[in-house]
């Protein structure tokens, strides 16, 4: 397909609002795109590499700039550019604005396109292509230079309108409404091949292009054999914020796991060939995480892809704050001296492949299953799930007490609180369905005043902990919950040297104590609850800090909490 039909279809689809009729266009300009199906099908979403390929151009806005100038003639400046890019807000319209085809004296004859300023030297979408993906390899000492040589090529000779759609390509500035629903819908009636293969062969491959040529040329049969393919990373679902009343409302029980506070990353790794690494935005980030590839070496014995996310761990292998790991996600040099400063762990939650099959339809359970038995691999096969490195655990249960405990235990440890999930939930790739759940654990918080605690047991039995959380009622303070959730052991302590002046009586482990010290305490709902003097109960009371600036008189009362319900 030559480069100026593409520029003036993609040109009738800008000037369309109504996405019925882009994706008419879309359709049509599928049917009609021959051998370059494939290239046609990523450009008109103004890609120029399938979403699986990292590979990107490389160039700066100002390479650009630089290339549409030389084009444009030896009196135009890449400020002249810079220039009209400031009146006119858009680079198609800046690169549109300029006659191109003077350069070799070519200006004198007319393109075949709709617009016809063009030097009459045919591009095709297949130069195009080529041209770009010569540019994205440019690298070392010049290529900046190559990179500006080979862009002014293609802008040299390029009409108006193919100049216009080339510039917002190069640029990742495409914007003519042509998303990923678009690409499928049309793929689907351009080959009549229903939608939902399409989308899930799309999930599978995360390339528009392959899965438009297969649609056409071997239709639901062989969408239908599009499979995962180590390497070729899939799009990580996601999660959305929802409460533990609402997850055990809608599911007979919740899939429990820790939220562990890192980066997301996605394991490929085939035991007779490669093992790569990938963010979350499908980018490769292998070299820098050795430890996940050294994991891989020595844990697994199958070809898999799993995900999961990288942590970054003290010398005592507990867990560091996020902003630790980003330290080590992308860096590509020094990675060496990095992982002296601070080292990462990698901890599984799912598996999408193992040994040969796609597991992606499977339940989350399954898939579990699956997971743990991937990562016991070797001699330990049978051991117990809590010891196998890597696993994050899933826990199954019905109950909001066992959740609050999952939840506090993962807080003790450092992590971040809990996810809740669909434990019959397929892998969503790309999704932020309601499968997956971060829990949100604040509707809102309230400031009470503690009136009573226990002792802790064990390693904590000289700490205060299980502190009794009071609102006011008139001159009288009513209880409303109890609170243990939330508080490291450090803060415990902290606490204890706050409350123990205010010791009024004990018997055993309890303490009454006076009215000295309020908590802020988030929660996520308030229930009517005859357990409680006030005649209601917080759910899920998790302790966020204490008002130091706050009088007991001061804090909330029974009339705010009514209204709070
Ligand atoms: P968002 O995904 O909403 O854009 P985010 O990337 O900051 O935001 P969160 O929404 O806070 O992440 O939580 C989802 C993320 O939590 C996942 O993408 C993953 O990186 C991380 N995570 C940690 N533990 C788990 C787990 N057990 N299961 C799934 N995701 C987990």
């Amino acid at each position: 397909m030559e480069f100026a039909t593409f520029a003036d279809r993609v040109a009738a689809i800008d000037a369309e609002s109504a996405d019925l009729e882009i994706v008419a266009h879309v359709r049509d300009l599928f049917e009609d795109a021959g051998d370059d199906l494939p290239v046609v099908a990523r450009f008109v979403q103004g890609r120029v590499f399938p979403a699986w390929d990292s590979t990107t151009l490389d160039i700066g806005p100002n390479t650009c700039y630089e290339a549409i100038a030389r084009a444009a003639g030896t009196n135009v400046a890449a400020d002249d550019v810079e220039e009209r890019l400031a009146e006119r807000g858009e680079i198609g319209d800046v690169a549109a604005s300029y006659d191109f085809g003077g350069q070799q004296g070519l200006g004198a004859f007319t393109g075949g396109g709709g617009d016809s300023t063009g030097s009459g030297d045919d591009l095709t979408v297949r130069e195009v292509d080529d041209t770009l993906t010569e540019l994205a390899a440019a690298e070392g000492a010049g290529s900046q230079d190559r990179k500006v040589d080979l862009l002014f090529g293609l802008f040299n000779r390029c009409s108006s309108s193919e100049a216009r759609y080339l510039a917002r390509l190069v640029l990742s500035e495409m914007r003519i409404g042509v998303g990923e629903g678009t690409v499928r819908d049309a793929i689907a009636e351009a080959f009549e091949v229903p939608e939902d293969r399409v989308e899930r062969a799309l999930q599978v491959s995360n390339d528009y292009g392959q899965v438009a040529q297969v649609a056409r040329d071997e239709g639901v049969s062989g969408l239908d054999g599009i499979e995962l393919e180590l390497g070729r990373p899939v799009q990580a679902m996601l999660a959305q914020a929802g409460t533990v009343t609402d997850a055990l409302e809608e599911w007979d029980e919740a899939g429990v796991e820790w939220k562990y506070d890192g980066a997301r990353i996605q394991l490929h790794h085939d035991p007779g060939g490669q093992t790569r690494v990938f963010s979350r935005n499908m980018e490769e980030v292998t070299d820098a995480l050795p430890e996940v590839v050294e994991f891989a070496a020595e844990t697994l014995d199958e070809p898999v892809i799993l995900d999961g996310e990288v942590v970054a761990i003290d010398e005592d292998g507990s867990p560091l704050p996020f902003q630790e790991v980003l330290k080590r996600f992308r860096r590509k040099h020094d990675v060496a001296k990095a992982r002296e400063d601070v080292s990462v762990r990698p901890v599984f939650f799912d598996c999408l492949h193992a040994g040969g099959e796609d597991l992606l339809e499977v339940p989350l359970t399954s898939r579990h299953e699956r997971l743990e038995s991937v990562l016991a691999a070797g001699p330990d096969r049978d051991q117990d799930p809590a010891e196998v490195d890597g696993l994050s655990l899933l826990w199954l249960t019905d109950d909001p007490g066992e959740i609050e405990a999952i939840d506090a235990d993962a807080l003790a440890a450092g992590h971040e609180g809990i996810m809740l999930k669909n434990p019959d939930s397929a892998y969503s790739p790309g999704r932020r369905g309601k499968n997956w759940r971060k829990r949100k654990p604040d509707v809102d918080t309230l400031d009470c005043v503690v009136t009573g605690a226990e002792w802790g047991e064990g390693r904590r039995a000289t700490f205060l902990g299980t502190f009794e959380l009071s609102v006011r009622d008139g001159d009288e303070l009513e209880t409303v919950g109890k609170v243990a959730t939330g508080i490291t052991d450090e803060k415990l302590e902290e606490l204890t040297e706050l409350l123990d002046p205010h010791i009024a009586a004990e018997e055993g482990q309890n303490v009454e104590l006076e009215p000295a010290v309020v908590f802020e305490v988030g929660y996520e709902e308030i229930q009517a609850s005859p357990t409680y003097s006030s005649g209601y109960a917080l759910r899920f009371p998790r302790f966020v800090g204490v008002r130091y600036d706050k009088d007991p008189e001061e804090a909330d009362t029974l009339e705010r909490l009514r209204n709070l319900q």
